[in-house]
């Protein structure tokens, strides 16, 4: 797991240039230690001219070969890992304009040319390096060649309408010169779309697993400034752009001529949900799986339950046909043994946590079982954990899930014994919680303790745990 410290005085280096603007005049702000051999400890630096951080040294790159990449990655991808809805943003910002061909290049596995292309908007073709894009073209069956931009034949002298290109420019040591080869592809009119992580989410306050991801050590070699990004994309010949920084991600648009500035037009969910439904129709479990927990999760987070409902009995027969696993009366001492989080994802599926804890969550609002409601967010609280202890950076997802499965299971289990114990009790929680007083909530949860001598085991060696 990496470690990541903010210096306390920062160092002016002038040794290694900015590779985003070429000045050599950058403070020295954070220290990573990366836990890896070939890395070591790596250092952060601020340039003092562009604002982009980025990694000192000769080389702090390790490369996309295939052997560095975990041959199992593209599992942990297509489960949890992938942010789909976060890739089709910049597309989805872009409303109806968003027709005719469209090139991504570094597509990963795929799931932007292929959402492109099956939602009718027009050919799409993917290029990605790394081994997942051929696992994507196989699995997806979309057009996707592994090849770099300037040596894949099936485009030779093409230009497309749409260049799409996300988190991949933060991997070039060259951001100027690959702006360029994306404009070389585009057609006059045509518009660039670019994602990377922003220079703004390197502080001490950032969310650290989100932080972890950002900074990717001996994968990036920087993080650019929304300034910095506009005067690159001013340079390869976008007279007209937009970057938006949300404090984590930036995000551009990018033309030769005028356009309408995307959005605030909103996601749309329904296209979204719609094209994980396509795909969950396909036939390999990982993909299947994957697309299955989104479509429940993302259908019950954005209010559209009835792609919930269809999606969770598939969800919980999946789960039990590939994985063994059951959404009623879920064991998972098993894979609490897992040692590595993204090499166990082929037995024990990484959406494992974070389908436990919304499946806890419909147990109780949509099938009204609170016994149910109970078990499986106590099961979620214990799987959360796991995942982060072993999945480091790749588990944001379970970062992110983590203290709200351990509130609702909390308050899951005060509402059971409180409908088992009738003393008034319920009345009392709100005033408890509602005032986060430690010691007002200790004497709460002993007094709720010794009540449990009274309730059903479950709830009691649950309330056991939760006090140790
Ligand atoms: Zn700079």
């Amino acid at each position: 797991m990496y470690k990541v410290d903010f210096l306390e005085s920062a160092r002016i280096e002038t040794q290694w240039p900015c590779p985003a603007c070429g000045a050599a005049s950058a403070s020295v702000g954070v220290s990573v230690d990366t836990g890896m051999v070939e890395l070591g400890v790596q250092e952060l630096a601020q340039c003092g001219v562009c604002g982009s951080w980025f990694f000192l040294g000769e080389d702090p790159v390790l490369g996309y070969q295939d052997d560095v990449i975990e041959p199992k990655y593209w599992i942990h991808y297509v489960q949890v890992g992938a942010g789909i809805d976060a890739m089709l943003r910049p597309v989805m910002a872009l409303g109806e304009r968003a027709r005719g061909t469209f090139l991504d290049v570094g597509c990963g596995f795929g799931f932007v040319p292929d959402f492109w292309s099956k939602s009718g908007r027009g050919e799409a073709i993917g290029l990605e390096l790394a081994a997942y894009g051929k696992v994507g073209k196989r699995l997806l069956g979309a057009e996707i060649h592994h090849e770099y931009l300037a040596e894949c034949e099936a485009i030779r002298g093409r230009k497309f309408d749409f260049v799409y290109s996300s988190e991949v420019i933060e991997h070039v040591r060259d951001p100027q010169g690959f702006l360029k080869e994306l404009a070389g592809v585009l057609a006059p009119e045509g518009m660039v779309m670019l994602t990377t992580p922003s220079a703004s989410c390197v502080r001490k306050d950032f969310e650290e697993t989100r932080l972890h991801s950002a900074l990717s050590p001996g994968f990036h070699y920087f993080l650019l400034s929304a300034e910095r990004l506009e005067t690159l994309l001013e340079a390869a010949g976008f007279a007209f752009h937009v970057v938006e920084d949300n404090g984590e991600r930036l995000t551009a648009w990018a033309s030769r001529v005028p356009f309408e500035k995307p959005g605030p037009k909103p996601f749309d969910w329904e296209e979204y949900l719609g094209y994980l439904e396509k795909v969950s129709e396909r036939g390999d479990p990982h993909l299947k799986g994957g697309m299955l927990y989104r479509l429940f999760k993302d259908g019950m987070n954005t209010g559209h339950m009835d792609v919930a409902r269809r999606a969770f009995p598939r969800l919980e027969e999946h789960a039990k046909n590939a994985y063994g696993i059951d959404l009623n009366f879920p064991n998972i001492s098993e894979a609490l043994q897992s040692p590595d989080f993204l090499d166990g994802s082929e037995q024990y599926p990484a959406w494992l946590g974070g389908a436990l804890f919304m499946a806890g969550i419909y147990a109780g609002n949509e099938l009204h079982d609170a016994q149910r409601k109970l078990r499986l967010l106590e099961a979620s609280t214990h799987m959360l954990e796991h995942e982060m202890e072993t999945g480091f950076q790749f588990a944001q997802e379970a970062a992110a899930f983590l203290p709200a499965a351990t509130y609702n299971y909390r308050m899951a289990l005060v509402e059971l014994l409180s409908t088992e114990i009738p003393r008034g009790l319920d009345r009392e929680v709100p005033n408890v919680y509602a005032r986060p007083d430690k010691k007002q909530i200790k004497a709460f949860e002993r007094r709720l303790l010794e009540l449990a001598g009274t309730i059903n085991t479950f709830a009691r060696s649950g309330l056991a745990k939760w006090l140790q």
